[in-house]
């Protein structure tokens, strides 16, 4: 309102000033614009002001805070219905960033605009001209522009200065044909151009002001959404989720609080991928943790990243049995994420307001130990912070309900007593614990069932010393096999770790450390895979290759023996999608399947005729002695075991161990079967070959008792493949 009476006042005081400026000097008017003959003095007088009357009354309509080209327009309007011309064009400048606009009414072209700025440019942009300016294009012929306007069918022009205080601002030009200019059209253009100067300031000042006010605005929304959210994941920072809690747990006067859970997830063994695949990766994997919960949550819940790798989601109007269910999928969603380097697990703990509590920082805690005790008791899971029977600090006590995580076989070498107290701390683990009171029947255990770790509490067995360890870490070298002893001695720790042992645990001991020692030892040895599988693996390889040539030269008739079973062994695990990490030790440990043989006579592997008792007693330690060369080289020690299993049949019939079924490496499994399948048929010293059909039917007798079936199967189907077999045979009836 303020802004619309300082206008009007402007109006008003420039129209007194432009009357007494008409009146004075409309006599002495420029020759190119005179009044008619005929025409008194009082009629010039009445012709102006009414001319300024309806310059001063249309633009007045046009609102304070009129856009500059509406105010153009406006302007441009006033002209047309004053000046007697239908051609009319208005320059402006912008004070603020420079550069010529214009606001043309129809029939005025570029090429006459731009002629014209070249012929008349100072006019616009010099900034102490004031003069209106008169051009007689019939006169000026010569000039290029002025014959562009000229061809255009304009004979003169009228043009003004438009003056602010800033300096020039625009300029008012009004062109016309055959009719002449009408009288003091060139007062009237300057009495408009008065005008236009304080609307057209105005309108830049008011145009800033709003690019001003959109970037701040902008500026200031940018700031703000900093300051609620992460930067490198785009969920919501430590700072809005700490609101959010204390928002939902301030309920309105008289009311309950709202249901709501908040589940923290952290994301497990995350120190060792940043080592691993470094800090950049990490970060990635962040971002796809955050975009998982993203896009799991529903309107009106809340994720957040609540520092490094931990993560917080708060859902509205959800019970922790809901949240279950959420946490469930979430990390469903993320352990099954396929650009990872290597498969990403999650831990989550999960509390309940106002069940569980109603403050933020004791709901915090208590999904913060919920999570804790998920990631003590095997990571990978979710579990809920107990409700109304919950009360004691002690973590054994945890009523913790867990939910789906992988199962780990433990072999607990111990005697009753131990064996108890070590399944009582293992029982809210996922763990399935088999008890072997001493090593020798630990031994037998391990013939038939494969475990993923053995615990032996060695003082708990009578006479057995830490050389029995021996007897459990030489079958499944690659088992990790922790020793628990009461000895201080730091020699029978370092005896235990050379016999293999992955780990000591002295007693006493909490038994709550249990858990995270299993953990620990496993993830070790998994790394150490990983690492064989991903580092080093082509290196090593070049070195074995020339090791197995060896082997190869030793027997001209099997020579390339190994590299074929590695061959066929690689073409079955494809058929079967082998996991990369079990693929990998499956070609390393083909390559090196026969390696032992470095240590049998040249007179027992060339022989002809048949092998004497003492010759095949040699031949049956090849899978030893491959076993123990290879487990000398830290790096393929993990390849050892599958070494030493490579003829072990599924009865329990095969050598050295007579391992049966489970026990049996895996890829240990289908080395046997590509192992035999090219011997039989390559030409030997002592027998002739079999064809393809005959090799593949004699494997199909041993299904069940030597091989296993799909591994048979798999290797029929690539040998269909490769042309080598036209028909799976039929198979006969068992
Ligand atoms: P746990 O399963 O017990 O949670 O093991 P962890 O290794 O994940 O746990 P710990 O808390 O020891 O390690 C957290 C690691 O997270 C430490 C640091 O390397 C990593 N980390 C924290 N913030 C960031 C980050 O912004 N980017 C990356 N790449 N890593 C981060
Ligand atoms: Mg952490
Ligand atoms: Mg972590």
């Amino acid at each position: 309102m303020e802004l619309k009476n300082h206008v009007i006042c402007i109006i008003a005081t420039l129209t007194l000033a432009l009357v007494w400026f008409c009146i004075s000097r409309v006599r002495k008017a420029v020759a190119a614009v005179k009044p008619p003959e005929s025409t008194s003095d009082s009629q010039v007088m009445d012709y102006m002001i009414g001319m300024l009357k309806h310059v001063i009354e249309a633009l007045s309509e046009v609102g304070p805070q009129a856009r500059l080209s509406d105010v153009s327009k406006a302007i441009v309007d006033v002209c047309l219905a004053t000046l007697d011309t239908s051609l009319v064009s208005l320059f402006t400048i912008d004070p603020f960033v420079g550069g010529i606009e214009y606001e043309a009414s129809e029939g005025i072209s570029s090429s006459v605009q731009n002629a014209f700025i070249k012929l008349a440019g100072g006019l616009v942009t010099e900034r102490d001209n004031r003069d209106p300016w008169t051009l007689d294009v019939d006169r000026n012929i010569l000039d290029d522009n002025v014959q562009v306007i000229r061809d255009s069918g304009i004979r003169s022009i009228i043009a003004c200065p438009i003056r602010s205080a800033a300096g020039a601002s625009g300029a008012l030009v009004a062109y016309y044909g055959r009719n002449a200019a009408p009288p003091h059209a060139i007062h009237l253009i300057q009495a408009i151009a008065a005008q236009a100067s304080a609307m057209i300031s105005y309108a830049h000042e008011i145009e800033q002001a709003s690019i001003f006010r959109d970037g701040l605005a902008g500026a200031n929304k940018e700031l703000t959404t900093q300051a609620a959210v992460d930067g490198l994941t785009g969920l919501a920072n430590h700072r809005t989720f700490q609101q959010t809690l204390q928002d939902l747990c301030t309920s309105p006067v008289g009311r309950p609080l709202r249901t709501f859970s908040l589940i923290m997830l952290d994301v497990d063994h995350f120190k060792m991928y940043n080592d691993t695949y470094g800090h950049q990766e990490g970060d990635r994997v962040l971002r796809t943790v955050a975009d998982v919960l993203a896009t799991t949550l529903r309107q009106g819940d809340t994720a957040a990243r609540y520092g490094g790798e931990e993560f917080t989601l708060i859902l509205r109007d959800a019970d922790k049995h809901e949240a279950l269910a959420v946490a469930n999928r979430i990390r469903h969603a993320i352990s099954t994420q396929e650009n990872n380097k290597r498969k990403i697990t999650v831990s989550m703990g999960i509390a309940e307001c106002p069940i569980d509590d109603t403050t933020p920082s004791a709901i915090i805690e208590k999904a913060d130990r919920a999570l804790y005790h998920a990631k003590i008791t095997g990571r990978n899971r979710v579990v809920l912070w107990g409700s109304t029977e919950y009360n004691s600090e002690s973590i054994d006590e945890n009523p913790c309900i867990n939910v789906q995580s992988e199962a780990k076989t433990v072999l607990v070498v111990a005697n009753d007593r131990n064996a108890n107290h070590i399944s009582k701390a293992l029982s809210r683990t996922q763990c399935q614990i088999d008890i072997a009171e001493d090593s020798a029947k630990a031994a037998e255990l391990l013939k038939t069932t494969g475990f993923d770790i053995a615990l032996v509490a060695l003082s708990s067995l009578p006479g057995a010393d830490v050389k029995s360890l021996s007897d459990i870490t030489a079958i499944h070298p690659h088992m990790p096999v922790v020793l628990i002893t009461n000895s201080h001695l730091l020699e029978e720790s370092r005896e235990a770790l050379h016999r293999g042992a992955s780990d000591v645990l002295i007693e006493p001991y909490n038994a709550s450390e249990l858990p995270m020692l299993i953990e620990r030892n496993l993830e070790r040895c998994r790394l150490e895979r990983q690492r064989m599988s991903e580092h080093g693996t082509s290196l090593m390889l070049q070195a074995i290759d020339s090791l197995v040539a060896a082997i190869d030269a030793r027997d001209h008739c099997t020579a390339g023996h190994s590299h074929r079973v590695t061959t066929l062994s690689l073409a079955i695990a494809d058929e079967l999608n082998m996991p990369t990490d079990d693929r990998a030790a499956l070609e390393l440990s083909a390559r090196l399947h026969d390696i032992g043989k470095l240590g049998v006579p040249d007179n027992a592997l060339n022989k002809r005729t048949k092998l004497t008792e003492a010759e095949w007693e040699l031949m049956y330690q090849h899978p030893v002695l491959g076993s123990k060369i290879v487990g000398t080289i830290d790096e393929l020690a993990y390849v050892s075991t599958i070494i030493r299993h490579h003829h072990e049949r599924l009865d329990g019939t095969g050598y050295p161990d007579g391992l049966q079924g489970p026990a049996i490496p895996y890829p240990a499994r289908v080395i046997a079967v590509a192992d035999a399948y090219e011997a039989m048929t390559t030409k030997r010293a002592h027998r002739k070959c079999r064809t393809p059909r005959e090799a593949f039917i004699e494997l199909q007798n041993h299904v069940g008792t030597y091989y296993n079936e799909e591994i048979v199967d798999a290797l029929g189907r690539r040998l269909i493949c490769s042309g080598e077999l036209t028909a799976i045979p039929e198979r006969k009836a068992a």
